[in-house]
């Protein structure tokens, strides 16, 4: 029961994190003001997460905990997916692990979920992940005058 709790969080969470996130890239004025300030940071590293707008903080906390509290979890299970969420988002950034982060940083316009479920996430089924992505340029935000390899 309790792995069914955990995915179905995790699926919600993707959810909720990637409508957001892909908004904040694909609009100009919310990536500039906002989202901006968290990609300053290249080459992540795992506390980097912290660094971003204070709107944006706000966003990912509602994000993170809106899900567990909808769906009426026990406060046993809450506190272990918080702790999770925040272990895993320190991974992310970090890049040892999960990559797909990595290349988010990187190249901005893939990889937006961050849900590391093979096959059932946003990224999967929108098209968004990196290494599906025929067209490596259309990765490249327009936002960016960056010079990234995409090799
Ligand atoms: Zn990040
Ligand atoms: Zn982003």
């Amino acid at each position: 029961m309790i792995l069914f709790y955990m995915t179905l969080t995790v699926l919600y969470t993707d959810i909720c994190f990637y409508i957001p996130h892909r908004l904040m890239h694909n609009n100009r004025l919310l990536f500039n003001h906002i989202h901006k300030v968290h990609h300053d940071i290249i080459d992540s590293y795992a506390i980097s997460f912290q660094y971003c707008h204070t709107i944006e903080a706000v966003i990912n906390e509602i994000t993170v905990s809106l899900p567990p509290i909808l769906g009426c979890l026990p406060n046993e299970l809450f506190y272990l997916w918080y702790i999770t969420a925040q272990v895993s988002v320190c991974l992310c950034h970090c890049g040892y692990i999960f990559k797909n982060h990595d290349n988010h940083h990187h190249y901005k316009m893939c990889e937006y979920g961050i849900s590391g479920l093979p096959y059932i996430n946003m990224d999967y089924l929108l098209k968004t992940k990196y290494i599906n992505m025929i067209d490596k340029t259309r990765c490249v935000s327009k936002n960016t005058k960056s010079n990234v390899n995409l090799n």
